[in-house]
C-alpha cells in the first residue's frame, strides 16, 4: 500500500531496535522500502538490509558531504555493489552547499559528474540530493542529459519543479510537504503530474507532522501520504495506489 522510496535504517539511531522496526512495518501499511546509501559503509550497508528483507530495496552512492576522500577505486567498489540483484539506483548523489566547511564545490562536482556518469554506463536510475546548490545541480543534471532519476526531499519551488520535469524526472517529497512552513513544497506540489510523484520519510531524519522532531521511521510515510492526497485533491488511497506504482516503475519492482 505504501512505498518509503528513501530511507537510512542502517543509521546508527536504529542500532537498537532496526530488526523490531523494519518487521513492524507492514503493521503501517507499508509494503516496500528503498534504503539509500550515503558514504561507501552505508552502501554497503544498504545492500545487506536489502539481502536480508525481502521487501527492502537498496540504492547505492556518495553523498555530496562525503566526497572529500572518495577515490576511483570506491567508484569500482559502488559500481560491483550496483550489480546486486536488490540493488536498484544509484545515490544518493549530488551536490550540498549548505554547510561553509563542507567539501569543495569542486571536488563534490567531480564526484557527482562521475556517479552520473556510472548510473548512465550501468542504466539505472539516480536519487539526486540538492542543498543549496543555487541550481548547479540542475544545471550539471541538464548537461548530463539526466532523465531516469528523482530529486528527493524537494522542497523548491513549482518553477524548479517544472524544470526538473522537463527533464523527465520525479520528484520525491518528505515530511517537510506537512510543516507549516512549506508553503513553496506545497505549491510545488500542486503543479507536478501525479505520475511524476514519489512519497519517502528520509527517515530518521524529516518526521512529519504531528511527530516532527521525533526519530522518523517508514510507519510515519502515511503522514505525507495524506497531505499530498490533500493538496492534489484525491483520495488517500489514489495517492497510496499512484505513488507505489511510481515507485515500483522507478525502482524496477514487481
Ligand atoms: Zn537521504
Amino acid at each position: 500500500m505504501l512505498f518509503d522510496t528513501h530511507a537510512h535504517f542502517d543509521d546508527e539511531q536504529f542500532d537498537k531496535d532496526r530488526d523490531e522496526v523494519l518487521k513492524s512495518l507492514k503493521n503501517y501499511g507499508v509494503t516496500n522500502i528503498t534504503n539509500i546509501g550515503s558514504s561507501m559503509q552505508t552502501s554497503r550497508s544498504s545492500a545487506e538490509l536489502a539481502d536480508k528483507y525481502d521487501f527492502v530495496y537498496a540504492s547505492v552512492g556518495v553523498h555530496p558531504s562525503e566526497t572529500g576522500g572518495l577515490t576511483e577505486s570506491d567508484i569500482e567498489e559502488i559500481k560491483a555493489l550496483a550489480q546486486k540483484p536488490k540493488v536498484r539506483a544509484i545515490g544518493e548523489i549530488g551536490l550540498d552547499y549548505h554547510y561553509p566547511d563542507d567539501v569543495p564545490p569542486e571536488i563534490q562536482k567531480k564526484w557527482f559528474i562521475r556517479q552520473l556518469e556510472l548510473a548512465q554506463e550501468i542504466n539505472m536510475p539516480v536519487v539526486i540530493h540538492d542543498r543549496d546548490s543555487k541550481g548547479e545541480c540542475l544545471e550539471i543534471l541538464k548537461e548530463k542529459k539526466i532523465s531516469n532519476g528523482v530529486v528527493h526531499c524537494f522542497s523548491g519551488s513549482a518553477e524548479t519543479a517544472k524544470e526538473i520535469l522537463r527533464l523527465g524526472m520525479m520528484i520525491s517529497f518528505t515530511g517537510v510537504l506537512t510543516f507549516k512552513n512549506a508553503r513553496r513544497a506545497v505549491q510545488a506540489c500542486e503543479v507536478i503530474p501525479l505520475d511524476r510523484l514519489m512519497i519517502e520519510t528520509d527517515c530518521p531524519y524529516m518526521a512529519p507532522e504531528p511527530h516532527r522532531g521525533e526519530r522518523n521511521f517508514s510507519g510515519y510515510v502515511e503522514f505525507v501520504a495524506r497531505k499530498m492526497a490533500e493538496i492534489k485533491g484525491v483520495s488517500y488511497e489514489e495517492i497510496c495506489e499512484i505513488t507505489t506504482r511510481n515507485a515500483k516503475r522507478f525502482y524496477g519492482v514487481k
